[in-house]
């Protein structure tokens, strides 16, 4: 029987404070009837963890951060057991079921697991038994957690939302912890812009067809590049602006009704104007997360090695670190927090 302790180190968002506050002694809580504890695995570090911390959203609640995550069951609640969730197996976690308003019977976005509500960045984590999706045999708990948040809303965005068919060429924007798996699902011809050289060349090892800067892409789109769908991790004014004029050349495929589709959550306003849309037919989604269907996909596609995660370890005291280094742009592909030895 696994030792349980009373209280773990846990790294929480304090409004107003920029940096995780470590508590060395954060209460691990009572499980209720439908919870279940486990030990934190592995918790991906997410760019809209830096949105977080930065108060944009002017959320007064402190709790632990962390919302892409895998763990090993510990403990089960009163009512779990015949849920057929099992102690000492890894799981990862669902944020939501892919509705942000939560009236699907999941929550609601920003009061979800580590949006809102305790989340990974500490030793354990606790959720409903509802969220948890066993991790396939031969998929490591740091590829487990990404597939929770990067997995998810990746796929969803391309599958679902972009709905990207074959012969369809799609252009990515930003190759970070999302891009570099959207690269993979999306297989066909893939167009990515990313400023940094290093992303560059991981979209191209991942498959894509061409990879830009700003300036190359500002030269193709001038030259008249086109594509049918545009996928954005970044979302700012100067990645819509050139998403739209990808798009808006389009008249070779109008049938296919252009698709910009809007991932990266980003405070920046965007500038355009509604004769451009109108006329252009371009259709604006947005989108965060995914349904269990889109988890349950993305770890299989890496069980089965269809899809390769870029990921790096980095150890849970250290989260402040990392977050500083999302904010400078430094890291490749995803880095997630371990625990335990
Ligand atoms: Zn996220």
């Amino acid at each position: 029987m696994t030792h349980i302790p009373k209280t773990m180190l846990a790294a929480r968002i304090v409004p107003g404070n920029e940096r995780l506050v470590l508590d060395k002694a954060y209460p691990i809580h009572e499980l209720k009837d439908n919870e279940v504890l486990l030990k934190m695995a592995a918790a991906g570090v997410c760019h809209s963890d830096v949105t977080l911390l930065s108060g944009v959203t002017l959320d007064t609640r402190t709790y632990v951060l962390g919302h892409e995550a895998c763990g090993v069951v510990v403990k089960l609640g009163s009512d779990v057991e015949k849920h057929h969730i099992h102690i000492g197996k890894l799981y990862s976690v669902l944020i939501g079921d892919g509705c942000t308003h939560g009236i699907n019977g999941g929550p609601a976005l920003f009061n979800s697991f580590g949006i809102g509500n305790d989340g990974a960045f500490a030793e354990y984590f606790i959720v409903t038994f509802d969220l948890l999706v066993p991790v396939p045999a031969g998929v490591p708990p740091a590829v487990a957690a990404i597939a929770s948040d990067a997995g998810v809303t990746a796929y969803n965005a391309v599958q679902d939302v972009a709905q990207v068919k074959q012969g369809d060429k799609v252009l990515i924007f930003g190759i970070g912890g999302l891009g570099h798996l959207a690269v993979q699902y999306a297989k066909h011809f893939v167009y990515v812009c990313d400023f940094k050289p290093a992303a560059r060349q991981l979209a191209l090892e991942l498959g894509a067809t061409e990879a830009f800067d700003w300036i190359q892409l500002n030269t193709k789109l001038t030259a008249g590049f086109t594509v049918d769908t545009t996928i954005d991790f970044i979302s700012t004014n100067q990645s819509f602006t050139a998403a739209m004029s990808a798009l808006q050349h389009n008249d070779v495929h109008f049938v296919s009704k252009p698709r910009l589709v809007l991932v990266g959550a980003n405070p920046e306003n965007l500038v355009f104007s509604s004769l451009s849309i109108v006329a252009s037919g371009v259709q604006i989604f947005g989108r965060s997360c995914g349904p269990r269907s889109a988890l349950v996909a993305a770890l299989d596609l890496f069980a089965k090695g269809i899809v390769r995660a870029h990921v790096s370890e980095e150890r849970l005291e250290n989260v402040n670190d990392v977050i500083d280094q999302l904010r400078s742009s430094e890291i490749l592909g995803r880095k997630v927090l371990v625990a335990h030895e």
